[in-house]
């Protein structure tokens, strides 16, 4: 008697019409010992856009729009004592397998989450109000979890001279943004790394967290091993992390959950990817074409609630004297189409809730010195539906400069000298990702050597880390006790323990 035995058991569940089996691109034979990135959908064949029209009057038509209905189930505090001892017990089992025999179901699961990709866009959508050229590519991120995390099982392996435990029990806990990638990369590690998992996924998006634990099932982790719980209130949600037979928690989200979560328990073995306050430096050497298109997509792709979102562009020299880039993205921000995501001319969905305190703040007033280049509107009731704002003048030590909001805003900051711009990146607590755009090799060597942040991207934008080529995290507030990258080669370490073998004589 488990928590939860099948989807089936949650009163929601998606229908097994809305579920597309069959993706109209080829697909690649899988690699067995070596890793290579899956494909988002391909716009420019004409039957994936029939593909993505039918996802597209599913969400419209399954009532949910922008909002949550989905009723599910609320683990009790019984249950959760059940979870637990399933997940010690029988789920403990797991660590005896072979790493060839989790890589293969890991590989499995890539393959199910591809032939699942419609029906999680779909929840995405529904859940989140994220748009599906968001949604595609972190489907994508998903699938390559799997198949990378299963090869890098295998390499732990290999590695002679000490052997790998498993960590034990490892509870995950993600965040609403990416309801599709995170909780599946973070499930999928620990369970390549040889672990039991339970996963809650995050209020706002429970039914996606539930779609991908199902697609995992179904490709082949046993129940015992993977258990989703759902957490109704903060007490019980308080046990789950800091029980004392809980072996790792790997959350994703805001640096004050990280640091609440080390407030119930200081010796809680914590990986915790967090905040960020993330800057584009454009110099006057950049491609501003370029520079713009990229500010633009880092800034308000998902509306801007991205860990790795931009929401400062630094301008140095001529580049801050002259209106010519500030009009380059005043024309871009003020096209961008804002909408739902069922419209498929939408570029820009909603907001998760209604604003409300600092981003509310950040929408609707400038600090002093600061005005407007493109001010937010509120488009609808809703209080989620916003236009793009960008505000022009944000000084060094402002709260704008220093705050993440997690919304739809810009803050334009300007520098005489690059090295005046990396001083003002690195006065910001966070860093999680940072960019550059120059096409000058000192100004990209000086920025390499000095920019405080994890993710380093030079003539391209902050957001959308790609597996194996990018691995994800940050450093000072942006990460607690991580210090290793999801889609790293080093990510599964922190899973586990290392042995060292005794020697043979
Ligand atoms: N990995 C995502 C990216 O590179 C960001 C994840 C997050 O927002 O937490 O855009």
């Amino acid at each position: 008697t488990r928590f939860l035995n099948s989807l089936a058991e949650l009163d929601d569940s998606v229908p097994a019409s809305h579920r597309v089996q069959d993706r109209t691109k080829p697909a690649e034979p899988m690699p067995t010992d070596s890793f290579k990135n899956a494909a988002d959908t391909d716009p420019a064949i004409a039957a994936n856009r029939a593909w993505g029209d039918g996802i597209l009057s599913r969400i419209a038509s399954s009532q949910l729009g922008n909002e949550t209905v989905a009723q599910h189930t609320i683990t009790t505090e019984a249950q959760l004592e059940q979870v637990f001892a399933t997940a010690n017990g029988p789920g403990a089992s797991w660590r005896q397998k072979s790493a060839a025999e989790r890589a293969e179901i890991l590989h499995r699961a890539g393959e199910v989450l591809e032939a699942r990709r419609a029906e999680l866009m779909e929840v995405a959508a529904s859940e989140t109000g994220k748009t599906l050229d968001q949604s595609d590519p972190e489907v994508t991120e998903a699938i390559d979890f799997a198949h990378y995390y299963a090869e890098q099982a295998k390499k732990l392996e290999r590695i002679s001279g000490a052997s790998f435990v498993p960590a034990g029990l490892t509870v995950v806990t993600p965040p609403w943004n990416f309801p599709v990638a995170i909780p599946a990369g973070s499930t999928l590690a620990a369970l390549a790394a040889g672990s039991p998992v339970i996963i809650k996924p995050a209020a706002q998006a429970r039914r996606c967290g539930a779609v991908m634990v199902e697609a995992l099932w179904e490709a082949g982790v046993p129940r015992d091993v993977l258990q989703l719980v759902n957490m109704g209130d903060r007490a019980l949600g308080s046990k789950l992390v800091s029980d004392p037979r809980v072996d790792r928690v790997i959350l994703t989200g805001g640096y004050e959950t990280a640091e609440l979560f080390r407030s119930l328990r200081n010796d809680l073995p914590l990986l915790a990817e967090t905040s960020g306050k993330n800057a584009i430096i454009v110099t006057p050497s950049a491609d501003l074409d370029l520079a713009a298109k990229d500010v633009i997509y880092s800034a308000f792709g998902h509306a801007g609630q991205k860990c790795s979102a931009a929401s400062l562009v630094i301008l140095v020299g001529s580049v801050a004297t002259s209106q010519r880039f500030r009009n380059q993205l005043l024309d871009g921000v003020a096209s961008l189409k804002v909408g739902y995501p069922q419209d498929a001319t939408t570029q820009m969905g909603p907001i998760i809730e209604p604003a409300k305190g600092k981003l509310l703040s950040a929408l609707t007033s400038v600090g002093m010195g600061e005005k407007w280049l493109v001010e937010p509107k509120q488009l609808d009731d809703s209080g989620k539906l916003w236009s793009p704002g960008v505000r022009d003048g944000v000084k060094p030590g402002s709260e704008y400069h220093l705050t993440e909001y997690f919304g739809p805003v810009l803050g334009i900051m300007t520098a005489k000298t690059l090295g005046e711009a990396i001083d003002m990146v690195n006065a910001i607590d966070y860093g999680l990702t940072s960019g550059l755009h120059s096409l000058n090799s000192d100004e990209i060597g000086l920025w390499l050597e000095n920019i405080q942040a994890g993710n380093l991207y030079v003539n391209r934008g902050t957001t959308g880390a790609i597996v194996q080529r990018q691995p994800f995290g940050g450093w000072k507030k942006s990460a607690v006790g991580a210090g290793t990258k999801a889609g790293g080669p080093n990510y599964l370490m922190g899973l586990g323990n290392w042995e060292i073998a005794p020697t043979q004589d």
